[in-house]
């Protein structure tokens, strides 16, 4: 069992497909700490769920998925880059008390103000642009469902998700309905096309998803119909954390803030919420941070920085 993104089409149609399956990518993120039953299974199917929208921009970036909790789950978010580059987090309630069986909106809508984002983030920002936001309200009882509903909302995107995750891998199925571009042509046979696969992957239950390796679900649902397979792509879990964004974190809380802390605390450590990755600064560290204008100049690895 390997990690693996596999795209497909149905033939002469404009409905497409996906699977992806995480395991190593998804132990990474399990390994680094421990969340309660529900809260990883919903960590895990929106980390499937960001490597299958990611693998559709037609965009150098990261796309980050984010669930502003307002119950005992505060946060959760997952970000993939182009290159099916993953990472996960969540923060909890200092209080929260989390029953196995708790279900997505008693987990992060539970006054009816959770949020559900999506965020575009290009790689190659030009100067002042801001990364693209959708934020719509928690519309679902699923990380899949509430994802379709803004995809066809947000997006006007028939799509469709079958997402499941248990401590040893996250899977998840994808299918989209693609637009036709302004003809006729081919639209009543697309729609067939259409509801034949979403009804075929309807018969998949959560235990098949979790126990059935993609290939072998995908020939056992689609073995009758024309699929086209393109070239598996190998997601991962990598942090993009470094030592620079930490400084400049640092930079944007401002002087007083940080000479405050450091009058505390002697030195500062920012571990990174994504990978646990240690950032030291130390008092000279930081008033190299405020009194230099390029940043890239101020946050050199520790070894490096002249004292
Ligand atoms: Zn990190």
């Amino acid at each position: 069992m390997s990690d693996t993104l596999q795209k497909f089409m149905f033939e002469n149609s404009l409905v497409r497909g996906e699977l992806v399956e995480l395991s190593e990518a998804w132990r990474q993120v399990l390994n680094r700490r421990s969340y309660p039953a529900p809260v990883a299974c919903m960590l895990g199917e929106m980390m499937s769920a960001a490597a299958l929208l990611s693998a559709n921009l037609k965009f150098n970036g990261s796309i980050i998925l984010q669930i502003h909790g307002d119950g005992p789950v505060k946060l959760l978010v997952v970000e993939c880059d182009a290159a099916l580059q993953l990472r996960a987090t969540t923060k909890l309630a200092d209080d929260s008390s989390i029953a196995d069986n708790a279900r997505l909106q008693q987990l992060v809508n539970l006054n009816g103000q959770g949020r559900f984002a999506i965020t575009l983030d290009p790689a190659d920002k030009l100067p002042g642009q801001q990364p693209y936001q959708g934020i719509v309200a928690l519309d679902g009882e699923s990380v899949a469902t509430v994802i379709e509903n803004y995809m066809l909302r947000s997006e006007q995107l028939d799509t469709k998700l079958w997402l499941a995750a248990d401590n040893i891998v996250a899977r998840g199925l994808l299918l989209q309905k693609l637009p036709d571009q302004g003809g006729k042509t081919g639209s009543v046979q697309d729609t067939d096309t259409w509801n034949r696969a979403v009804t075929l992957a309807s018969t998949v239950g959560d235990e098949e998803l979790l126990s059935t390796d993609i290939m072998t679900l995908l020939r056992r649902l689609y073995w009758e119909e024309q699929v086209r397979v393109f070239e598996p792509r190998q997601p991962m879990f990598r942090c993009s954390c470094t030592r620079e964004k930490v400084g400049n974190m640092l930079k944007m809380l401002g002087q007083g803030e940080v000479d405050e802390a450091l009058a505390d605390l002697g030195k500062l450590e920012i571990t990174c919420d994504f990978c646990g990755q240690g950032y030291w600064f130390d008092p000279v560290d930081c008033a190299q941070l405020f009194a230099t204008e390029t940043l890239a100049d101020a946050v050199q690895a520790p070894g490096k920085v002249q004292h």
